[in-house]
């Protein structure tokens, strides 16, 4: 056995199958998770296995501790404890190390791009905001989606500069908007992972004062998810951007897990319906009564609504149709701060 890292051991177990390895760590994993007194303090420690079996899965200390590596990170995404690696495992770790390295230089050589999504009225039409989507133009890959790039920022520190850029980026593109006469706000989404720090919040106004731009003229939006993984964390950051003037928007919900208690006690204004109730609207009859009841619940709760992927004109009309009919429909958002 050896220490690797700060809290990284590697073991070897000579002569035995995987199955009788995955026998050993799952016994080992137990005998941690033993509640410890330290100093009056209950603790109890959890630890993740990844497995790697030599000559099969690399021929070199290197290769195999690579695999174990990956094992071991898809591990601390799900709840199994030990994980044996399987070649096919799509997010090695040292792909990341590749995404990160170039993200960081992507960073400096202003390699990401922003694409703005249009959100609209539907009683009047008329563009009420955007939302700031980023891209990266990859000098070799072209155009990348987040979904690419994302996991590995935020498996790295690389997520706090990001976000900080796309920040930048909105806001600045806004005042040539409000320069040409065009007050739109700008949504920007942010990680799950931004509302973990305690000073995100403080970035975000910083910036908005470096812009001279109004706190109206922005609306953060934090996914279900991001409100899920660490629920305090991220009440305290939107409570603490709402009462600096900012405006929070709720992204893709139905699909994660906001309880309707967060829904009642954060100062949420905006709820956005994940696209995945909106696309069929026009012919699934179950996706329209979720969608009614969502509107309904968020006008009921002061805060706006905005549905995700609207393609057609169809699934628009039966939209502007039903948020019409809505109790609530003229009463304004109340929820602001
Ligand atoms: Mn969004």
């Amino acid at each position: 056995m050896a220490r690797l890292g700060g809290d990284e051991f590697g073991v070897v177990l000579p002569g035995l199958s995987a199955d009788q390895a995955v026998e050993v760590f799952t016994g080992l994993r137990a005998e941690l998770a033993r509640e410890v007194v330290l100093e009056d303090i209950a603790l109890t420690i959890e630890a993740t296995f990844g497995l790697a079996r030599y000559p099969d899965h690399g021929n070199s200390v290197d290769a195999v501790l690579q695999c174990a590596d990956a094992a071991m990170y898809r591990g601390k995404h799900s709840a199994v404890g030990v994980v044996v690696y399987d070649g096919a495992s799509a997010t090695h770790p040292t792909q990341w190390l590749v995404v990160q390295a170039e993200l960081r230089h992507a960073l400096q050589r202003d390699e990401l791009v922003l694409r703005y999504q249009p959100k609209l009225d539907l009683a009047t039409g008329r563009v009420r905001g955007v939302e700031a989507l980023v891209r990266w133009q990859h000098p070799r890959r072209g155009l990348l989606a987040p979904s690419v790039f994302l996991p590995a920022a935020e498996q790295s520190g690389l997520i706090e500069p990001l976000t900080a850029w796309v920040l930048r980026r909105a806001l600045a593109d806004q005042a040539d908007w409000i320069a040409a006469g065009r007050s739109w706000p700008v949504a920007v989404n942010v990680s799950a992972r931004n509302p973990e720090s305690s000073a995100f919040a403080g970035t975000v106004t910083d910036l908005l004062e470096e812009f001279g731009a109004d706190t109206d003229a922005l609306v953060i939006e934090v996914t279900e998810t991001a409100l899920a993984v660490d629920p305090e964390a991220a009440a305290r950051t939107v409570v603490e951007l709402a009462a600096r003037g900012i405006d929070i928007a709720v992204d893709d919900f139905g699909t994660g897990y906001t309880s309707l208690s967060q829904l009642r006690v954060l100062p949420v204004l905006e709820v956005k319906i994940d696209r995945a109730f909106v696309e069929n609207l026009d012919r699934d009859e179950k996706d329209r009564a979720i969608v009614r009841a969502v509107i309904d619940l968020a006008h009921g709760l002061g805060c706006r609504v905005t549905a995700e992927g609207v393609e057609t004109p169809q699934v628009r009309d039966w939209l502007a149709v039903t948020a019409g009919r809505s109790p609530y429909a003229r009463s304004r958002p109340t929820r602001t701060r």
